[in-house]
Formats: structure tokens, C-alpha cells, sequence
């Protein structure tokens, strides 16, 4: 199943979840460039409110020879959630961080007004720069 592009990690992420997993494919060990490592989705992940977080188990950081072996032969979903299962816990929490960090929507800080930033006569005269 195909996972709604809204659910992919963005290019950011995937260099960011690259980095999580040591820019290693987490089938062969072998370590990868960065820009080479693929995110494969394990099928069977279902989207739902709140699901976003859980998806850190639904994912494989695999070099592009493991990406088309695991779709070409496929392995079971047992195989693959196994796989998932043996990954370092501090690993899957600092993916789980990242695809997390990705859902929340960006809130100005509560001291920025920007209605005073408009309305209020700059102290500052022209031509400083400050
Ligand atoms: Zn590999
Ligand atoms: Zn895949």
C-alpha cells in the first residue's frame, strides 16, 4: 500500500533519518552516501489520527540493492516488522522524534504582535542600519 505522500518524510528528514540509522542500510550494514539510502514502507501501515508517530516502525532505511530485493522478493511483513523490531531503541526514538517533528505546524512565539510591528513608529531613524 502506498503511503500518503503527506506521510513521507521530506528530503530533510530522510538525510536527517539517514543519519539516525549511521547512513547504514539496516538489511546489509553496509554504509551508504547519504543521498543513496531509501526509506521503503512496510505494507500494512494504516493511516489514522495520531498515527504519524507510530510510523518509525512501518520504515526501512535500506540501500537501493536492498530497497529492490526486499520489492522484488518480497519478504513478510513478519520479516520486515522483524527487521524494524531489531533496530537500537535510542535509533528508532530519534526517527521517532524526526517523523514527529514534522507534523507539528509552525506557531509564531507568543511575544511577536505583528499588528505592533506595523503600527508603531520606528524609534530608529532612516538610514541606520541596525
Ligand atoms: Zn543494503
Ligand atoms: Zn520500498
Amino acid at each position: 500500500m502506498p503511503v500518503p505522500g503527506i506521510l513521507r518524510p521530506g528530503a530533510v528528514n530522510v538525510r536527517r533519518i539517514a543519519c539516525a540509522v549511521g547512513y547504514r542500510c539496516e538489511i546489509c550494514q553496509h554504509e551508504c552516501a547519504v543521498h543513496l539510502l531509501e526509506i521503503h514502507y512496510i505494507p500494512g501501515w494504516e493511516p489514522g489520527p495520531c498515527r504519524r508517530e507510530d510510523l518509525h516502525h512501518w520504515i526501512l532505511v535500506l540501500c537501493p540493492r536492498c530497497h529492490r530485493e526486499v520489492h522484488n522478493c518480497p519478504c513478510t511483513k513478519e520479516e520486515q516488522a522483524y527487521l524494524v523490531s531489531l533496530r537500537d531503541p535510542g535509533v528508532a526514538r530519534e526517527i521517532r522524534r524526526i517523523l514527529r517533528s514534522r507534523s507539528r505546524p509552525y506557531s509564531a512565539p507568543d511575544t511577536f504582535d505583528p499588528e505592533r510591528f506595523f503600527s508603531d513608529p520606528s524609534p530608529v531613524p532612516w538610514g541606520w542600519v541596525v
